[in-house]
């Protein structure tokens, strides 16, 4: 493992732009569970009926809005959650000048809170809420205060009481082009790419892969991913433990 950390680092030194991918692993060492997981997928059926798929759709949220808004809320907000190692050693390279970008499945904004500048989010991220009239922005506090609430549930607009939505990408919508066009570009200009804490079983992280034309790919993940056989390093460990030894190298 050791020996897989150190080839890490020198790819990471020996590099000229070095571009992170990762999914919803790198946050689950924060405490953020994946509710794509199986665990995920069978508490979602039991508490609320549905797959989180239909949960965080838009069908459901435009003809459930209240099930939706218990769902995101009692789900996919973790308000007190803190950066890992990962995050941070993605910051403190980021800092070193040895990366280029992040880019993130994950809404959690961690990346940021850790210190990462440039952060591709997307799926979007919690922390930005507009209302769906008027656009004003809100903040994840607002949202959450359920004085701001109908219903206790549906956050309304203090302005116009329009619903005020999180700037989340939700299934059926599309992601923001600025958000894709920029973590392509990123993708399409690295020599070195890491992803780490996916599957890529998921859409659209396959499909960025594609955009990839460097010369390294190194993949960090638990479990084995289709593209093991593509990868120069793969490595099937903890994020925070393989960022984190980086940097006590
Ligand atoms: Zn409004």
């Amino acid at each position: 493992m050791d020996e897989k950390i150190k080839r890490l680092s020198e790819l990471i030194h020996h590099s000229k732009n070095t571009v992170f991918f990762g999914g919803a692993g790198v946050s689950t060492e924060s405490g953020i569970p994946d509710f794509r997981s199986e665990k995920g997928l069978y508490a979602a059926q039991k508490a609320y009926g549905h797959s989180p798929e239909t949960l965080l759709s838009h069908s459901l949220f435009v003809e459930k809005p209240e099930l939706f808004f218990r769902y995101y809320q009692e789900n996919l907000i973790a308000l007190h959650a803190k950066p890992n190692a990962a995050h941070l050693a993605l910051a403190k390279l980021e800092q070193q000048g040895l990366l280029h970008a992040v880019i993130t499945q994950n809404i959690d904004g961690l990346h940021q809170e850790a210190g990462s500048q440039r952060v591709y989010e997307l799926h979007g991220s919690n922390w930005r809420q507009y209302c769906m009239d008027c656009s004003k922005n809100y903040t994840l506090p607002y949202i959450l205060d359920e004085a701001h609430c109908k219903d206790k549930l549906i956050p309304i607009c203090e302005v116009c009481g329009g619903i005020v939505r999180p700037e989340v990408v939700l299934y059926e919508e599309s992601l923001d082009d600025t958000v894709v066009s920029g973590a392509i570009e990123a993708i399409a200009k690295a020599d070195l790419l890491i992803v780490g804490g996916t599957s890529l079983a998921v859409y659209p992280a396959a499909g960025l892969l594609r955009y990839f034309k460097g010369k390294n790919l190194v993949l960090i993940n638990k479990t084995k991913t289709p593209y093991d056989g593509e990868a120069q390093l793969c490595i099937h460990d903890s994020l925070g433990k393989v960022l984190g030894g980086i940097s006590t190298l």
